[in-house]
Formats: C-alpha cells, structure tokens, sequence
C-alpha cells in the first residue's frame, strides 16, 4: 500500500508547451499504462488538473488538458533507431546507437576539423538540457557552430531588449502586473489563441477601454479589442514599425512624452525625435494603411494612461507578429523608445515586454544555446565570460569555440563545402519549422551524419541517421523558466517507456566516448539538480544570475506557498525575499515574488545606468509585394496546434478540430480571383508554392493571406516562407511575404 501510493502520488509540475508555463497537477494512472482503453487508445500515464498558479489561475488551455496523451502516443519512440545499408530505421541497442554516432562524429572531425559538426537546440528544452547542450558542443565537440530553434521565435525582442535595457528578459515584470494597466498594446501578438489563460490579465485594460491590438487580421484578441474595449489596428503587413514611428510622432508633437523620465534615465532621445518627425500620421497611413485619427487616438490613450500623467499604467507588448522580420529589432526598438518616451519601463505597472512563445524560450536562451551566447547570458566574445565559464567546466578559456553560426545561416551551411557535415537536432522538427524549408530538407539531406533527439518520429527524425528517444515532460525533473523570467520546477510523474533516456545520459555517454582528454570525467551529471547546481555556478555574476537558486530552494518555495523565483536570484540574495512595491489596482499576486520580479526599478544594467533610445527607420520586407506576387502572405498558429505539430498533430481532440492546413482569405480577394470558400488554393512565392482549402472571411485584409503553420507536406506554408533574416538578431522574416494566389481546378 505504501509503495502503491508513493508510485501514485500526485505532482506538481507546468505545462509541456508555451511560455504561459500554466500550472498543472499530475496524478499517475491506476491501471495499466500500456493498456487499451474501451476506444482502442492507449490508456494515460497521468492524468492532468489544472493547477492555482499566478500566470494561468487555474486556467488550461484544449492543448495543457490534452497534454497526457502525448506521453503515451501509439508511435511513440521507445528505441533507438539506426538507419542499415538498406536505407531503412531498424531498432538497436544504446551501445550500438551511441558507438555508431561516435564513430562517425570522430571521421567528420578527422576530415572537416571540429567545426565540420553542429548542434541545433529547442527552446522546449529544460534548464538543465539546454546548458548541457551547450557546454557539450563547447567542450566534448569543440564546435562554434550551436544554435536552437528561439532565433526563430525571439530574438529580435532578444536583441532589441538587450541594446536598449542591457538585458533581455521577456517581461521584466509579473505577469499580473498587467491587470493593473489602463491601457495594453499587443503587437503582433494573438494571446487568445496562443496562450488563452493570459486573456485574463489584459481584463483591467479592456474594462478601461485601453486594449490596443495592431494585427493584419481581426484575431480572437483583436476581437477583444474591436468591441468597444480598445482598438483594432490592422496594417499593413511588414509595416508595424511605420505604426509605432507615427505613434511616437504623435506623442512628442502633442507634447504628451515624460520630459523628466527622459532626462533622468534614457540616452539618445534627440536622434528619436529627428527620426519620427518626417511620421506624421498622414504621411504614416499611406504606408501602413492605418487611418491617421486611428493613430492619433492609440498614441492619445496611451499616454492618458501613462503615470506621468496621472494614468493607471500603461504596457506595450510585442510578439512573433511584428519581430519575425527583417526589420525586427528595428520594430521592437521602436516600440521600446514609444515606452521610454512615455516613461514606463522601470515604472511598476507600467513597461514594455516580449511574449516568449516557446515553454522554455527565456530559458533556452539564457543557459548556452545560442551561438553568441555563454551560460547566464554572456557574451561568448567577452575574455572575463569565457575565462569564468572555462573554469566552471574545468577546461582551458582557449578552447572554447568564439561565435557560431545563427540559426539561418547554419541550417544554410550544412553539407555545403566548408559547411558542418554533420548535425545534432534536439528538441526541434526543422523541415517544418524552418523558413524554406524544402531547401532546409535539402541540406538535411546532404549532411553525412544527422543525429535526432525526439519523442516521436517527427518529419526531422524521419530524416535521420540515428534517432534517440528522450524522455518528455512529465517523466523527467528539472526546471524551466517563464516568459516572465519566472523559473519553475518540472517534476516527474511517471517513467519513460521502453528503453527511453533523458538527453542528460546520452549527452554524458556521448562524452565519454568523444570528450578531449582536458574535459573532467565527471563533466556531464545525469542528476537534473546537479546539473543545475553547475548552471547556478556557471551563470554567477552574468545577467541571468541563477546562482543563489536550487532544486531544492525551488520545492522550498513553492511548499511554502510562493510560485516560482525570478531572475535574477544572485547567490547574494536573501532567501525567498518579499514583493517590491506595489501595484494600485492590480490583483495581488500570491506568489510571494521571490527573486527579482520587476527589474529597472532604480537603474537600467547599461554602464551608465540609462535606457538606450535608439533611432531606427521604416525599410519595408525583404520580399515586398510586386505584380508577379501582388499578395500578402502572413503565417501563425491556431489554438489547437502547437508549433510544428509533431506533439499536437498526435492528440486526437485536437487533430479533429484542426485536421488540415487552410488559407484564409477576404471574400473580396476569393470573388476577384475566383477561389471559392472551401476550394483549394494555390500560394505561390519566389520560394515553391502550396496547396490549402480556403476559407473566406472579413477578419483579413482584402490584400492577404493568412496560413497557419503547423503541417507538414502539400500544405506546410514555411516551404514558401523567406528565410531573409534581420541584420542585427538574424531572426527570419516567416511573418511577411510575397505571393501569387490562384485557384485550384478540381480534378
Ligand atoms: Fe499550456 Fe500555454 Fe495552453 Fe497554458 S496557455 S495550457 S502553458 S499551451
């Protein structure tokens, strides 16, 4: 009885999916795990309940109540997979899996030097994971060339942020802060659909009629906006930053900025002020499309709002919509300049932030994944960042590799001359999820070694040498940290089938076969809290500091009552330390705050102390609409639907409610090209073309379409995605391009 309810004891833990990280409770299943329930499915390890928590209050969204199923999917990986001179996957021992990769790891290198192998990361990845990728591409492969999927979903806020504040994270404040607010401007961002339980947060600006959402389609959250809550900008696609120059133009020329915020604590104002005047409303709606008054009334309500005038507070937020761009960082900049001139980031209740979309896409970002990027967020070319990590890990500062590819450019390189040969992909499909990608399959295709880490045998697994079944959410510890830069434990509620292994234990078997001598034997810990009590040390003194956080300060916490510590948590820190200031009219967030959950309060972590305003200017898309593609093509996600599907696709109460890929298009553009609601569509860019059902609606703007981009095969939209990136974050520009759309002739 006793061991039967320790192996069914409930735990807490967070969802599988995005950054939202809503809290859920795990309870193990009673019966067998691998027997048939009466519809012929697999019965669930675990079965999920929502959870009281800060971020979700008890909400799950179709995807975190659904979760359980993914564990126990009919195809899930439960072996390892080695291709044969046949050509096909055939099942094998670890040993022999984990020889063979390290056999041919060892003749890439032999022949193309350490560079000529690569590693591409998930933003899904815990903590512990992603820093273990990490140093293991540092140190055992000795390889630059790192990257992970968040340089598509972040980076340009990544980059904006760190320019302007001195450090990135997602939201420097609870995300409860927001209920706060009188105003809320969400760009390029549809919450309703991507993480429904944040809906409640924006409840305060609703009722205050200070919803401000810019998207090139009605969204459900635009929707939240466009019935007299707030306001529904619809530009223009790729002209969001024409929006946000006309905004501040607004502002200043009606002399609505925060004089004495700018004085005390921003630099570059001048060179902001030239750059917008020539965005005069008019001027700015013939770009973006916007009407003037429009404009004028958002930058009016934003700054009644602002506390420098008496407001309740005042936030704008940015998403995949406006940063997926060539001129992302730009955009985002814009924005954080429309913050500071307004004088909310630093204000408690007020501020700017970014929407991570992926579970762990603050996290992943932090500990080591990136290209540019050691773990606590340092710069991989700073000597004292290199010398400190180096000592951490008990190897010279001089072999750690400098600065790899971005994500982009290294999917781009491989197989090609001077390019990696071979890959590992952990935690990420990209044939799916990359922009053009028939071309991504295409150097897949041409690596000589392609190593997969998954779940289940996901488009990207199906392609490779070698595939490893890795342990998922609910069967592994460890932690992840939230849009917010809240971070949270992950706890195990039931073990993984067959002979599958946390990616911990092959990255440490892989280093014991392939690690330099000068690599410790004892580098790569199994132990998720001994891997993080590294991460902690490893991250001391950086902008992410996690070094005065545990495992076990975590559970402490959290028993205690509290929900998670934020970030920075300086080994300096007092335990579990109180809530600074507070909010007027916000909900009082019980977590305790541990942490630091608001940042900039006193001073930015810029030399001097100030924000950075920078002045950026409208260039338009990489691939702008012309007469061989006069149309618009804009992508995102569904509800029902979780990045490239390989989880979601899966879950049969979600599969049927958003079986196949679609088009959206206005009923104007359907009638004029003769693509009639519920008959296919062809989307053709400079790329390749498409097939998808269409389906008429008034929410687009009559010059787009909108795919969702969950699918593989004849309807997968990021075939025909640029992979034109921005210059300074190089994340690609999946959110805007050119295209021809033509009916499909039934056969
Ligand atoms: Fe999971 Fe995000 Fe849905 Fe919450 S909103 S249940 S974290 S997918």
């Amino acid at each position: 009885e006793a061991r039967w309810a320790q192996a069914h004891q409930a735990s807490d833990t967070h969802c599988p999916y995005c950054a939202l990280q809503c809290a859920m409770t795990l309870t193990p299943a009673s019966g067998p795990a691998d027997g048939p329930t009466a519809d012929g499915r697999p019965a669930l390890p675990v079965t999920v309940a929502p959870r009281e928590f800060p971020t979700n209050r008890g909400g799950l969204c179709q995807k975190g109540w659904t979760s359980a199923t993914v564990l126990g999917v009919p195809d899930r990986l439960t072996t390892p997979l080695v291709r044969g001179s046949d050509g096909e996957l055939a099942p094998a021992s670890w040993e022999a899996a984990l020889g063979f990769v390290a056999e041919r790891v060892r003749a890439v290198q032999a022949e193309h030097g350490p560079e000529g192998v690569a590693v591409f990361g998930g933003g899904g990845l815990t903590n512990e994971k992603a820093y273990a990728l990490g140093k293991f591409a540092r140190t055992v492969l000795r390889t630059p060339n790192i990257d992970y999927n968040g340089r598509f979903c972040m980076a340009s806020a990544a980059a904006a942020g760190n320019r302007a504040f001195g450090v990135d994270r997602g939201l420097p404040f609870p995300v409860t802060d927001l209920g706060g607010a009188q105003a809320i401007v969400l760009l390029g961002s549809n919450v309703a659909e991507t993480m429904p339980p944040f809906v409640q947060h924006l409840a305060g600006a609703r009722a205050a009629g200070g919803l401000v959402v810019v998207d090139p389609r009605r969204s459900a959250t635009a929707r939240l906006a466009d019935d007299g809550q707030g306001v529904h900008l619809q530009p223009v696609p790729g002209t969001d930053l024409v929006v946000l120059l006309a905004l501040l133009h607004v502002v200043l020329a009606e002399g609505l900025a925060d004089r004495a915020y700018l004085d005390e604590r921003t630099t570059g104002f001048d060179a902001v002020a030239r750059s917008v005047a020539a965005w005069w409303p008019e001027r700015a709606e013939t770009v973006c499309g916007v009407p003037a008054e429009e404009l004028r009334r958002v930058a009016r309500l934003l700054a009644v709002a602002s506390p420098s005038r008496g407001g309740r507070g005042a936030y704008l937020l940015t998403g995949r919509g406006v940063e997926q761009s060539t001129q992302g960082t730009a955009t985002v900049t814009a924005a954080i300049n429309l913050a500071l001139a307004l004088g909310l980031p630093g204000r408690v209740g007020s501020g700017y932030g970014c929407l991570t979309g992926q579970g762990n896409g603050q996290g992943g970002r932090e500990h080591g994944q990136k290209s540019d990027q050691l773990p606590g967020y340092r710069k991989i070319d700073d000597p004292a960042a290199r010398a400190h990590v180096a000592a951490v890990w008990g190897v010279g500062p001089a072999t750690l590799p400098g600065p790899g590819k971005p994500a982009v450019a290294l999917l781009s390189s491989l197989g090609t001359d001077g390019g990696p040969k071979a890959l590992f992909v952990n935690g990420s499909n990209v044939v799916v999820s990359a922009p053009n990608a028939d071309r991504v399959r295409e150097r897949l295709a041409a690596l000589d070694l392609l190593v997969v880490c998954d779940v289940v045998p996901s488009e990207t697994a199906r392609l490779a040498d070698v595939v490893l079944p890795v342990t998922q959410w609910a069967e592994e510890e460890g932690t992840m940290t939230s849009l917010e830069g809240r971070v949270l434990r992950r706890r195990r509620a039931t073990d993984p089938p067959g002979e599958v292994r946390s990616e911990l234990w092959i990255l440490g078997e892989l280093a014991k076969r392939l690690a330099p001598e000068d690599v410790p034997d004892d580098a790569f810990p199994t132990e998720p809290a001994v891997v993080f009590d590294e991460l902690a040390r490893a991250s001391a003194g950086g902008p992410a500091d996690y070094s005065g956080l545990s495992h076990a300060l975590l559970d402490a916490h959290e028993a205690a009552g509290g929900a998670g510590l934020y970030w920075p948590f300086p080994s300096s820190s007092p335990e579990l330390s109180g809530p600074r200031g507070g909010i007027p009219g916000a909900e009082p967030d019980n977590s305790g705050m541990g942490g630091t959950p608001r940042l900039f309060l006193d001073r930015f972590p810029t030399p001097d102390g100030r924000a950075r305003m920078v002045a950026v200017d409208h260039v338009g898309p990489s691939d702008d609409v012309r007469p061989d593609a006069p149309i618009y093509l804009v992508t995102g996600r569904v509800l029902q639907h979780y990045q490239s599907g390989a989880q979601t696709h899966r879950v049969p109460e979600l599969e049927r409610l958003v079986p196949e890929p679609y088009a959206e298009l206005h009923p104007q553009l359907g009638f004029r090209l003769g693509v009639p609601d519920g008959g296919r569509v062809r989307i053709a860019s400079a790329r390749g073309a498409v097939v998808a059902t269409a389906r008429w609606t008034d929410a687009i703007r009559p010059d787009t379409v909108f795919m969702p981009f969950h699918w593989s095969g004849a309807g997968s939209v990021n075939r025909i995605t640029t992979d034109a990136v921005d210059p300074i974050s190089a994340m690609p520009e999946f959110k805007v391009c050119a295209v021809d759309v033509t009916p499909v002739s039934p056969e």
